[in-house]
């Protein structure tokens, strides 16, 4: 039987709903300050598309840029502005950041009251303690599709495909808090099918098209797709497709569940950015 697609486009478009109702309701204007250095076109889309959903929802938003030959200490007094600036409630700044820049250096500078990323050394150390703190949010917005298809997780065997700081170690940290029994799997792994094909939660964040193949699937299990790949479209010579870490229509036909490319998780993290963005303004920590 074909899985069922887990819409997260729907997911998050009732989440920023909701957020837009909290906006009103607790009389805030949330403000989210978006950091650019440089003109990398997909971080100018991805940054074009978090301010445009702030305002939607009722907060204000700041875009700050910077030339891609900015220095370090150019952003550090940008971020420094920021920290002290009362209308601002959430700082994020845009990655990948030029070379020049010691991007921990920076991360580590953004308050981490106002560190709505929650890649602050602060709020991941807060996250591995089950303390409360900014989660970041797409393995936060992946928490929320899984609870979706799957709401008892406690026992499940989870697999994260991908270790880093921003999506894989999160992840793990937060199946973890919600009872799972959870491997990561990486570079280095041996027999990745094989550690796949025990997961009942399979979450692919990679960055490698179709990588995760329909017979690494459990039968049954739910996979979450992480990743945006961008490809040649054959159907379509000339033009390029988005397509995820996992090979959709293979996969269909194993798991119970599954994400879209686009359309999964990708419009959760917006989602989750403007949550984040709201507990900050409220001066409230997320609960988790
Ligand atoms: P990184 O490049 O930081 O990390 C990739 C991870 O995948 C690493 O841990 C790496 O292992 C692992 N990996 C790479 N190749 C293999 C392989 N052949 N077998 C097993 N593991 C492998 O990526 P990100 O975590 O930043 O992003 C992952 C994907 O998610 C990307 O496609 C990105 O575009 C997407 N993304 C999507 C978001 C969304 O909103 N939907 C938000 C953020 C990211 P090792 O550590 O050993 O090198």
């Amino acid at each position: 039987m074909a899985a069922r697609t887990i819409d997260g486009a729907a997911v998050a478009k009732r989440l920023r709903e909701k957020i837009a109702e909290k906006i009103v309701a607790r009389r805030v204007v949330p403000g989210l300050a978006v950091v650019l250095v440089g003109d990398d076109p997909a971080s100018q889309v991805y940054v074009r598309n978090k301010g445009r959903a702030a305002e939607e929802v009722g907060m204000k938003s700041w875009t700050h840029r910077l030339p891609a030959d900015a220095t370090q200490k150019q952003l550090l007094d940008l971020i420094a502005g920021l920290n002290i600036d009362p209308q601002v409630h959430g700082i994020l700044v845009q990655l990948p950041l030029p070379k020049q820049i010691d991007a921990q250096a920076i991360i580590a500078a953004v308050d981490p009251a106002k560190d709505v990323d929650g890649f602050h050394p602060v709020n991941a150390g807060r996250l591995s303690l089950g303390l409360p703190g900014f989660v970041p949010c797409t393995p936060r917005g992946c928490m929320i599709l899984i609870r979706e298809a799957l709401p008892d997780l406690a026992g499940r065997k989870a697999l994260v495909l991908g270790r880093s700081n921003i999506v894989g170690k999160p992840m793990m940290q937060l199946l973890l808090r919600a009872d799972c029994t959870v491997m990561v799997a990486h570079s280095k792994t041996r027999d990745l099918p094989a550690e796949c094909r025990t997961a009942d939660i399979l979450v692919a964040a990679i960055g490698k098209p179709e990588f995760v193949r329909g017979d690494w699937i459990k039968p049954g299990a739910v996979v979450i797709d992480v990743g945006i790949n961008r490809i040649d479209n054959l159907a379509q010579p000339g033009k390029s497709k988005l397509v995820g870490d996992v090979a959709y229509g293979e996969a269909m036909e194993r798991a119970a569940a599954i994400t879209p490319v686009p359309g999964g998780v990708g419009p959760m993290t917006i989602a989750c950015l403007l949550e984040n963005t709201l507990w900050g303004a409220l001066g409230e920590v997320m609960g988790l």
